[in-house]
């Protein structure tokens, strides 16, 4: 994928130097500064905080027990409403979630309890002999899960839990799903996301294939068929297009592409490196996107957006991330027209003002040119899978919906959908957050529907 922009010059420099302007981008507590943030907590009652957390997590609780030196403490009570604890900690927006609850967060102090930066001292600093959790006894069943990201292993990791077989299969070569393929390599730096995912599996019980695509070389039927539940965690594979002609000239790439190499890449400084770039869309991604490419050295990058600051999908807190790394952000322009070189390769993108007018988006018919050796789309993922055929005889009885324009599955509470026995969550159902911790609790809640099903049937067919 990275071929589209093999034209332009390498990163240069060592991958050690590079590297180090990947670390943490919130440094770790240190257990002093933990004491002392623990302090601060105080411990409400129906905590606010624990109601703005997608997974239930009891943070008053947990904040408790790192206060009273009982570190694995913290990290169970932690662990058992979200597996991914660790991740969670460093990737979540908590500025819009648990730390905007926090009472503290009021006009007086406007200081919320530093609840991520607490939960990450807690899960990074638990020494546990083998697994904290213990398996039920097993039931003899077991289940698919289709996609290893963090909503397919969260419900393996239940279902585990819960005494069940768990087979994953998964269409690429390593588990985490966007933990390894797509989250900002300085949030989640180093092997963290793989380390994460050996903890989850070290209850046992949880099988993973790779290589295994469903629609591809894995067909649903036969999933149906060969196990008593099948979980699918598919996220959102498929970027979205801009429409325009030259679109897939060298030079235009979606940014969840390069996101993806640069996760992945042994050398940093072999990167293809535009030195004016582009990047169009307002949510984390493109944010994400235009802070790596700065930090790679690009000199200008600009993030392209057809609406105003306000309607940014990316929190303020991202945004101001952006403009911390000198990232320019224009707002009110509309791609119109990707500009080529005379060897059709991208040497800049036309836009066109946009305003509203009574609440509609319209083009002023101002044009403004912006000159780019590459071109990162950052406009959305919708679903891949459902645009292959699936199964015969079972691909039409998936319910689809569309918003925005992507297809995701439909689920009910119990996140089953339409088809009896197939179950989804994360990132490919409707409606959701696209954030991981939502994912993880959609992975929890699936495994708790799947084996209330399972035992429910099973009593029923039992001979009175
Ligand atoms: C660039 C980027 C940055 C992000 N940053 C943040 C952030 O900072 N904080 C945050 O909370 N969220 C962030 N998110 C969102 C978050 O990563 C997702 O919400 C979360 O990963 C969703 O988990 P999931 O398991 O549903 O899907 P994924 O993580 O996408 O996992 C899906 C898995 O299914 C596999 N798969 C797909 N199709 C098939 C198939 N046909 N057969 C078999 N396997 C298949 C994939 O290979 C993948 O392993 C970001 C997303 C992106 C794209
Ligand atoms: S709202 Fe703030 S102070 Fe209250 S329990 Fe939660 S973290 Fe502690």
């Amino acid at each position: 994928m990275i071929e589209s922009l093999q034209h332009l010059p390498q990163a240069g420099g060592t991958h050690a130097a590079l590297s180090e302007r990947f670390t943490d981008l919130a440094p770790p507590l240190t257990a002093r500064q933990a004491a002392i943030e623990s302090a601060r907590c105080l411990y409400c009652y129906d905590a606010p905080c624990t109601r703005a957390c997608p997974t239930g997590i009891d943070v008053a609780s947990f904040i408790r027990n790192i206060h009273d030196h009982n570190i694995e403490g913290a990290a169970v009570k932690i662990l058992q409403q979200n597996i991914f604890g660790g991740s969670c900690a460093r990737v979540c927006p908590t500025e819009i979630l648990c730390e905007d609850a926090c009472v503290r967060n009021n006009e007086l102090e406007a200081q919320p309890v530093k609840i991520g930066l607490l939960q990450r001292h807690a899960i990074d600093n638990a020494r546990f002999k083998g697994h904290p959790f213990q398996r039920a006894p097993g039931t003899g069943k077991t289940i698919a899960v289709v996609g290893a990201g963090p909503a397919g292993l969260a419900c393996a990791h239940r279902l585990a839990m819960l005494g069940h077989g768990v087979v994953v299969f998964e269409a690429r070569e390593k588990p985490g799903g966007l933990n390894e393929y797509g989250i900002a390599k300085y949030k989640l730096p180093g092997d963290f996301a793989q380390q994460e995912v050996e903890f989850l599996l070290s209850i046992g019980g949880i099988e993973i294939h790779y290589g295994q695509a469903l629609g591809d070389n894995l067909r649903l039927a036969d999933l149906h068929t060969r196990f008593d539940a099948v979980f699918l965690g598919l996220g959102l594979a498929a970027s979205r297009r801009l429409g325009l002609t030259g679109e897939d000239a060298p030079g235009l790439m979606a940014a969840v592409d390069y996101i993806a190499t640069l996760r992945q890449a042994g050398d940093l400084a072999a990167l293809p490196v535009p030195r004016r770039a582009i990047v169009i869309g307002a949510g984390n991604t493109a944010i994400d996107m235009a802070v790596q490419l700065k930090r790679l050295g690009a000199d200008e990058v600009t993030l392209v957006y057809r609406r105003g600051f306000e309607a940014m999908s990316a929190t303020g807190h991202e945004i101001e991330i952006a403009k911390t790394h000198f990232v320019r952000i224009r707002t009110w322009a509309a791609p119109l027209e990707v500009l080529l070189d005379e060897d059709g390769r991208v040497r800049g993108m036309r836009f066109e003002e946009t305003r509203l007018e009574d609440g509609r988006l319209v083009n002023t018919g101002a044009v403004i040119e912006i000159a780019a050796d590459a071109v990162f789309k950052a406009i959305g993922q919708g679903m891949a899978v459902l645009a292959d055929p699936l199964a015969p005889g079972l691909e039409n009885e998936l319910e689809h919906e569309r918003s925005n324009g992507n297809q995701r599955i439909r689920v009910d509470a119990g996140f089953r959908t339409a088809l009896p026995g197939v179950y989804a969550g994360g990132d490919c159902v409707a409606p959701g957050q696209d954030l991981t911790v939502q994912a993880v609790q959609h992975g929890k809640l699936a495994a708790l529907a799947i084996h209330d099903d399972i035992l429910s049937k099973a009593e029923a067919a039992w001979p009175t």
